[in-house]
């Protein structure tokens, strides 16, 4: 039985504890008895509470809804021009669950199973047993509401597989799951801005958050259009703002995804957890040139059908086609014969890098490896094929001007989620009290590497699910006094937002963001990349700094402040992706041991593979912010193992 981890804090004299509320009793009954615990709030008392919202991807969005419908009174921000333009649409390939439609050995036990030694073992028991268990009622949910997923002849919700599964339990839509997932999480959304218990702010960008007695009590935020700074109060704050994988530049997120929520509210007290743990994703489309500003992601669905290969002679001139059956190189089938193709993105990528490091990477850079449907097309028919994944070989072929059906697509690792985020403990409240994170915004349940089609599953856990469980809750518990606009906190932050604005305009330097941002994402990629050691982080942590003072001293934002400035957004951004970068570093340089997406090369086995130290480094990094980027303050939240026993993670 797990019972309440309380971490103590190495650092001396800091009162922060990580707490992270673990209900008692059998993993199974947690969840279900945690929410018999928790205390509801009357529903005539709901529309007395005010929450805010920030983010309207999946976990926001869902998240806003669920509360709108108990009748809280709700208010949700977003930068986007529309709360559907959040960058969830973008997610591709599926999310998971266990329903065991297919009746090939499934089951809550088998996804929590999977999901821990995905992660490496460095997440919690207790929430990832609580993501598959809810996995199930997400599916439902979605369906209820016309989610148009994929089915089978019988009519019953089609399947596929994922990397890190030896079965198949990701429910898709074509290419487009997560726009479909958005879509529904949209409409219940827009029922309640109807019913009046959801108002929506678009074009709206939270700059800091406000923190009173020690409780979240509001945002103050940027009005993009007009560059008007406002204060919003309420009486609980909600972040789901995404994921900070832009820090690298060069990223498949979409272009605005970043940092400056989460780490506003991490300035403001919030412990932030594992920052080091970024997720490389093994199919993208690879890098063409040095002005590219995007990658573009070819789902993970594709390894069902296509088989990774690279030739076996180094700097084969030959095209593709060409190049017969045995001097073809299958490299992941090789290494991983049980899972083969479908091996986690972490091993994956890792595996494309080395083959790509000893020269045997094809394109024009060498920097790729080939993704081949020859086989799938022969088997199955073209017709097959197209229907599950039309969408993304047209992409392909809109990217590269090369037909996949015909030629091998290539692809090589790119930036694409972030296990890292604000530490949450089982109810999703950071460490300030009244501040609640969910999606990809949260540390998450995803441990040190997240498998595939479990982030759309995690962002509406959260959700639809969990925090309206858990924050009503932290209402009917909390006596909050009542704060207007003139209280001295509330001025503070919006005076601090409006001098960071005009000092940004007043530096009229002549390097632009994205030369400075560009510069950033070298060193990131270079240095705490898909390999990471002693050496590179230290210098990495020596350039940070001194672009960090660069940019302060020649970034460039033209125009004003009182229209639509992208200059001026994005450079709000960059400088704080440069200050977390430096967190991200530090957490790299202090984690010894390799573990899931965090390759330490000085902690590998003979074979290459990541090699963990449970000994020193089962638990989860939450770092303090104490003033100056270089020096954050470091607590433990100790991680245990009681149901899955800690392993050397093995797909071979
Ligand atoms: C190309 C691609 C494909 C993917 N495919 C899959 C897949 O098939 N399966 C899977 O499980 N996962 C997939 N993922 C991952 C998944 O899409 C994301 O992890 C998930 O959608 C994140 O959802 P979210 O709600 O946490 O945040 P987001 O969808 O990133 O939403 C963030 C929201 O916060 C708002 N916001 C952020 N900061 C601020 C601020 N300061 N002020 C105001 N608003 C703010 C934004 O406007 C937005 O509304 C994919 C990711 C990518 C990049």
């Amino acid at each position: 039985m797990t019972t309440d981890a309380l971490a103590p804090s190495p650092a001396a004299g800091l009162d922060v504890r990580l707490h992270a509320k673990i209900p008692a009793g059998p993993i199974e009954q947690k969840w279900s008895r945690h929410k018999f615990d928790l205390k509801l709030v009357n529903p005539s008392n709901r529309r007395k509470y005010t929450i805010l919202f920030v983010g309207t991807g999946l976990a926001g969005g869902a998240g806003a809804a669920s509360l709108g419908e108990l009748g809280f009174n709700v208010r949700s921000f977003t930068y986007n021009d529309s709360a559907r333009r959040a960058h969830s649409i973008a997610a591709q390939g599926g999310i998971n669950a266990a329903k065991n439609y297919r009746n090939d050995g499934d089951s809550v036990w088998r996804l929590f199973y999977d999901t821990v030694k995905g992660g490496d073992f460095r997440s919690r028991e207790s929430n990832v047993y609580r993501l598959a268990e809810l996995s199930v009622a997400i599916i439902d949910q979605c369906v209820a509401q016309g989610v148009p997923f994929a089915r089978e002849y019988g009519g019953l919700l089609d399947t596929r597989s994922f990397g890190g599964a030896l079965l198949s339990r990701t429910f898709y839509a074509r290419g487009q799951t997560g726009q479909q997932l958005l879509l529904g999480a949209y409409q219940a959304l827009q029922r309640q801005v109807a019913a009046g218990t959801v108002q929506v702010n678009a074009h709206t960008e939270m700059l800091d958050l406000i923190v009173i007695d020690g409780r979240a009590r509001g945002i103050v935020t940027r009005n993009l259009r007009t560059g008007q700074i406002e204060s919003h109060l309420g009486d609980a704050v909600a972040l789901c703002t995404g994921g900070y994988g832009n820090a690298f530049y060069l990223a498949t997120y979409a272009k605005n995804s970043n940092a400056t929520a989460i780490w506003r509210a991490h300035k403001r007290g919030a412990l932030f957890a594992n920052p080091c743990y970024t997720q490389i994703h093994p199919t993208c489309i690879p890098v063409t040139g040095e002005y590219q500003s995007k990658l573009t992601l070819m789902s993970e669905s594709l390894r069902n059908d296509g088989r990774v290969w690279v030739p076996k002679q180094s700097g084969d001139p030959r095209p593709p086609n060409e190049i017969p059956e045995d001097e073809r190189d299958y490299y992941l089938e090789r290494k991983y014969p049980s899972f083969g193709n479908l091996a986690p993105r972490d091993i994956a990528s890792r595996a494309a890098k080395e083959v790509c490091d000893r020269g045997r990477g094809v394109g024009t850079t060498g920097r790729g490896v080939y993704l081949d449907f020859r086989d799938a097309i022969q088997r199955l028919g073209e017709r097959v094929i197209r229907e599950r994944y039309g969408n993304l070989f047209e992409m392909y072929e809109r990217i590269t001007g090369e037909d996949a059906y015909r030629i091998p697509m290539r692809i090589f690792p790119a930036v694409h989620y972030t296990m890292g985020g604000l530490w949450v403990d089982y109810n999703l409240e950071s460490t300030i009290p009244g501040l609640f994170v969910g999606g990809e915004a949260n540390f998450s349940d995803h441990g040190a590497n997240r498998l595939g089609a479990s982030a759309l599953m995690q962002g509406l856990a959260d959700g639809y699910f969990i925090l309206p469980a858990t924050l009503p809750d932290y209402l009917a518990r909390t006596r909050l006094e009542t704060v207007d606009a003139s209280h001295p906190a509330v001025r503070q932050a919006e005076a601090a937002a409006r001098e960071l604005t005009a000092r940004l305009l007043g530096i009229r330097g002549k390097r632009t963001v994205d030369s400075l941002h560009r510069e950033l994402g070298h060193i990131l990629w270079e240095h705490c990349g898909m390999a990471r050691n002693q050496a590179g982080l230290e210098k990495a942590l020596q350039r940070i700094p001194a672009l960090r003072e660069e940019f302060w001293k020649s970034v460039l934002v033209v125009d004003g402040n009182e229209e639509v400035n992208p200059a001026l957004e994005k450079a709000g951004r960059v400088a704080d992706f440069l200050e977390l970068a430096e967190l991200i570093c530090l957490d790299a340089l202090h984690r010894r041991e390799s573990c899931g997406a965090h390759f330490r090369e000085e902690s590998q086995t003979e074979e290459g593979e990541a090699k963990r130290d449970d000994a020193n480094f089962s638990y989860v990094a939450a770092w303090e912010h104490a003033g100056d980027p270089a020096r954050p303050a470091l607590h433990k939240e100790p991680l245990s193992f009681e149901h899955v026993h800690l392993a050397e993670r093995s797909y071979k």
